[in-house]
């Protein structure tokens, strides 16, 4: 009897190992990257492929089939994390700005019918804050925000332990907080977002005006004179050697977002701020000037105990949190 009993919690714990595996995708405008990941957060295998978003989506979709398979082991369910704007109940791409001729792709339901299981379709941002929730910086933390800061600057919210989806799925987009009315135009045909003012090409575009203006800076030398080559990367290596210039545009890009995420602060009383995406490798060049600029400009009460940092899962968050997605819907 007691063999029997031990030998059937052994089936169901297997079965239970295979059922909550989740084959995750990041859809990105450079890299497809897929991942099975089981419920712990452990990533059991990889795949990778180029995007090639210039052949348009017919391909593209294909590879992302590929992806899927290089790492699926039967039929476990699929989760992808797309750049919006998108509807993740219908499992609708709306539109991708770095994938060309995305219109109202229905994603989910061309996987579906490829390989028999759940797909889930939700926006990357909106997922890397999940997966910090669930597997990263943000662990046993209820009330976070998460910001990426990148070539756009994107975002997710958890409150009360659940990813804020909004009316639309639209929720958390926190680039497009208004900081400066009359200031730079926004991809999106606004002005003065926080992404126009603070986001990688932001940065770029800032040095490069003022070296159009003569200001002297190391930027020249780095670039060899070709303003076209100025990136954020480059004007964050000269900040870290000492340029003077480089130095004020990483504090006046820590400045404008230190004030959308003290804006975030009061609507939402979070206790935590994750944030990751390429530009946040510049490290404390530019949380340095975030946090001096929360901290002063936040109500002191709703600021109290608030900590800002750096992403714990980097690039994989997106992957992290679709996994983590669906074993929130199960
Ligand atoms: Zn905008």
């Amino acid at each position: 009897m007691t063999v029997f009993i031990s030998y059937s919690c052994i089936i169901e714990e297997e079965w239970r190992q295979v059922k909550d595996n989740v084959v995750a995708v990041d859809l990105g405008g450079t890299h497809i990257r897929s991942a099975l990941i089981n419920e712990k957060g452990e990533i059991l295998a990889r795949a990778q492929r180029e995007t090639l978003a210039q052949e348009g989506p017919e391909p593209v979709i294909r590879r992302i089939e590929a992806c899927i398979r290089d790492v699926a082991r039967g039929t476990e369910p699929v989760s992808i994390a797309a750049p919006g704007p998108l509807n993740p109940w219908k499992g609708i791409v709306h539109q991708a700005p770095n994938l060309p001729g995305w219109r109202e792709v229905p994603l989910a339901d061309i996987l579906h019918r490829a390989f028999k299981v759940p797909v889930y379709l939700n926006n990357d941002a909106n997922l890397a804050a999940l997966g910090e929730h669930r597997f990263g910086a943000g662990q046993g933390v209820n009330d976070l925000i998460y910001l990426t800061i990148s070539t756009g600057i994107g975002g997710g919210i958890i409150t009360q332990g659940r990813l804020l989806l909004g009316a639309r799925g639209l929720a958390a987009e926190v680039g497009h907080m208004i900081l400066e009315p009359e200031g730079p135009p926004c991809g999106c045909g606004g002005r003065g977002h926080l992404e126009s003012l603070a986001s990688g090409p932001a940065i770029a575009r800032r040095a490069v005006e003022e070296m159009e203006k003569g200001t002297e800076t190391s930027i020249t030398r780095l670039v060899k004179g070709n303003l076209s080559k100025v990136t954020a990367r480059v004007v964050a290596q000269a900040a870290e050697a000492g340029d003077p210039l480089a130095n004020s545009i990483f504090k006046e890009a820590g400045f404008y977002i230190g004030l959308g995420i003290a804006n975030l602060l009061h609507i939402l009383n979070p206790q935590l701020v994750i944030l990751g995406g390429g530009v946040s490798k510049a490290g404390d060049l530019l949380f340095d000037p975030i946090r001096a600029t929360a901290e002063a400009r936040a109500i002191p009460s709703i600021k109290q105990g608030v900590k800002i940092v750096p992403s714990a899962l980097g690039d994989d968050a997106g992957l992290m949190g679709a996994a983590a997605f669906v074993l929130e819907a199960e």
